[in-house]
């Protein structure tokens, strides 16, 4: 090998080597940039979260830190409790939260969700909870014409329990017989129909469950009459009186009371009692609570 040739190798193999140096810190600035990109991502991110909850404490400070004290407060709500909060400024914050989770800051029929707790006496079905269609309660079961009209059914256990509670009053000289039961989404159809086609829908609304919408549905809810006056006129007879100090006992609760037409949706029906069962019917009856309020403060979870 001639010494030219050397030296013609030498700075191949320079140029070789200042090549992968090259090649390596591109490579590196490379990953470096795409790793500082990745990581300000994740920066942004984080501070992005941090703003939000600056926000929202901000926003819980508005309602008094009220998630401290309160089980049932949903923070996923807290736009909607500020609104509501707004327009209701005489209202004690623990009711603003009550009433938002019922779903009363919406106009009724709106923002619906479909009922949870089918098949269990803790189902609620209201004008913001419905069931579907084809829903119909295990267990139906025919109530005993000694106590109802003919073909009425209620599950099972409400059934027996109602059967019961009749049972106790005929003892005591009074009459419970039930005029109204389970309704098939079908028959609910029919007569909310006929209710609007009659009254107007605004109307109707006041006093009917539209399908779907009905707690007659769930085979838990009996309308009441005495065997002689209109259901209508319940509230005075003896045996609705009977029936103020006795229903819970036997796991029933008036389920559209006086006093809670704006929560329940429903004008005051002394003859629609709704089965619960014994302990949160107690509960409910004690301490003067429309099951919407129970069912928000106890049954529902937020999840
Ligand atoms: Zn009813």
């Amino acid at each position: 090998m001639t010494r030219k040739k050397i030296r013609i190798k030498k700075k191949n193999f320079t140029i070789f080597i200042l090549i992968i140096i090259l090649l390596i810190t591109i490579t590196y600035k490379g990953t470096n940039f795409i790793i500082k990109s990745v990581t300000n991502k994740d920066e942004k991110v984080e501070k992005k979260k941090k703003e939000k909850n600056i926000k929202r404490d901000k926003r819980l400070e508005e309602l008094d830190n009220i998630d401290e004290r309160i089980s049932y407060f949903n923070k996923d709500y807290i736009d909607r409790y500020i609104d509501y909060k707004n327009k209701n400024k005489d209202l004690k914050i623990e009711d603003v939260i009550l009433h938002v989770n019922i779903g009363i800051d919406n106009d009724y029929y709106t923002n619906t969700k479909k009922a949870v707790n089918l098949n269990k006496n803790t189902i609620l079905v209201n004008k913001y909870n419905y069931l579907d269609k084809d829903y119909e309660p295990e267990n139906l079961e025919k109530i005993s014409i000694y106590y109802a009209r003919s073909g009425m059914k209620l599950v099972s256990e409400a059934k027996s329990q109602y059967e019961a509670m009749a049972k106790q009053a005929a003892k005591e000289g009074l009459k419970l017989v039930a005029t109204s039961s389970y309704r098939s989404y079908e028959y609910q159809e029919e007569l909310y129909n006929n209710y609007a086609k009659r009254d107007g829908k605004e109307a109707a609304d006041t006093y009917s469950g539209r399908p779907g919408y009905s707690e007659h549905q769930t085979g838990l809810a009996v309308d009441l009459y005495n065997g002689k006056e209109l259901y209508t006129e319940f509230e005075k007879t003896k045996e609705f009186e009977w029936m103020q100090k006795n229903a819970h006992k036997y796991g029933f609760i008036l389920r559209f009371p006086k006093d809670k037409e704006k929560l329940t949706g429903y004008e005051y029906e002394s003859w629609h009692y709704r089965y619960v069962g014994e302990k949160i019917a107690t509960y409910i009856h004690d301490n003067n609570l429309c099951f919407e309020e129970y069912y928000t403060m106890f049954i529902e979870v937020f999840k």
